[in-house]
């Protein structure tokens, strides 16, 4: 298998722990990236997911030697970043890490950002009192090789902070991530029945709709022909236009229409939102499956805390 991913944390906006999460999962955003078979490591995101991983890969990466390893945030959000202080990895001499982000505010690089978690008005240890060498990193939309033929592009999002959407390719297999991640919308939305729509009007909003489209179909072409795609899927479609437009995040209909538009072969719907059951998530991807069944020979999978995805 040319790359596996584990998941770690599932779920959007805050830690749910309970039993109406305990099949998906409760712990934020944190996934675990292994390529080839030399089981090469990246992780993506530090949300609360990334202290199980930590237990994971000292009984059995620390073995090998010190973990040196890259962490690629999508965004810093406190559900992306809460998890960092309890990485035990950043305890230990000789770890290793690079940590790449984008960057919103100047003023507020990603050292501030998610070390700052580290000081004593929230934590009892400081970030200067840890033992690992870690390096920070601000990335913007990008191609690079990682080396050991891994190619990782990243592209902006839409979502209410700078938001990057990751796709790795390896040994000629793709995955990508989308999330936190809404839908571009027509910016000139009026209804012909208002008393101020004439053409003026009417051009703008036609011209809104055209500039929105083109967007949304730069998304689709960043994750064109992935094997597998993590996307944004918090919100039922009545949630989202009763009061969530805005907040940055997508619905299961949007996911599943991007995916199977850009010729996706797996999609697997993540960021679960807080308030979503496991028999709820399971009864919506459900529907869809069997609205689709006979007409799409995509694959579509929910985001579980433990379980891993190959391709
Ligand atoms: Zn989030
Ligand atoms: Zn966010």
């Amino acid at each position: 298998m040319a790359i596996r991913l584990t998941f770690w944390g599932v779920r959007g906006s805050i830690p749910t722990p309970g039993p109406k999460t305990v099949k998906y999962g409760g712990n934020t955003s944190c996934l675990e990236l292994r390529f080839g078979d030399d089981d090469r490591l990246v992780i993506q995101d530090a949300g609360s997911g990334i202290r199980e991983l930590a237990g994971k890969l000292l009984a059995n990466d620390l073995k090998k030697g010190p973990i040196r390893t890259k962490i690629f945030l999508t965004h810093t959000h406190w559900d992306h970043i809460m998890g960092f202080p309890f990485f035990t990895p950043i305890f230990i001499p000789k770890t290793e890490l690079e940590i790449f982000g984008p960057v919103s505010f100047e003023e507020d690089p990603l050292e501030k950002v998610i070390g700052d978690q580290l000081s004593y008005r929230y934590f009892p240890i400081r970030q200067a009192e840890l033992s690992a060498t870690i390096g920070y990193f601000a990335l913007k939309e990008s191609d690079q090789d990682l080396g050991g033929g891994v190619r990782l592009r990243t592209k902006y999002l839409n979502h209410p902070i700078l938001v990057l959407g990751y796709r790795f390719e390896f040994e000629g297999k793709v995955l990508c991530t989308a999330y936190d991640h809404e839908p571009y919308q027509n910016v000139f939305e009026m209804s012909p029945s208002d008393p101020r729509y004439n053409a003026e009007a009417a051009e703008a909003v036609k011209e809104g709709a055209v500039a929105a489209a083109a967007e949304n179909e730069k998304v689709a072409q960043f994750f064109r022909g992935a094997d597998l795609l993590v996307h944004d899927s918090q919100y039922k479609q009545e949630e989202w236009e009763a009061g969530k437009k805005g907040w940055g995040h997508s619905t299961f209909k949007w996911a599943i229409e991007q995916a199977y538009r850009a010729g996706v072969k797996h999609l697997v719907l993540f960021h679960h939102d807080p308030d979503r059951s496991d028999a709820e998530l399971e009864q919506i991807v459900n529907g869809y499956r069997a609205a689709l069944a006979g007409k799409s020979r995509m694959q579509i999978s929910i985001a579980q805390e433990g379980r891993t995805f190959e391709v």
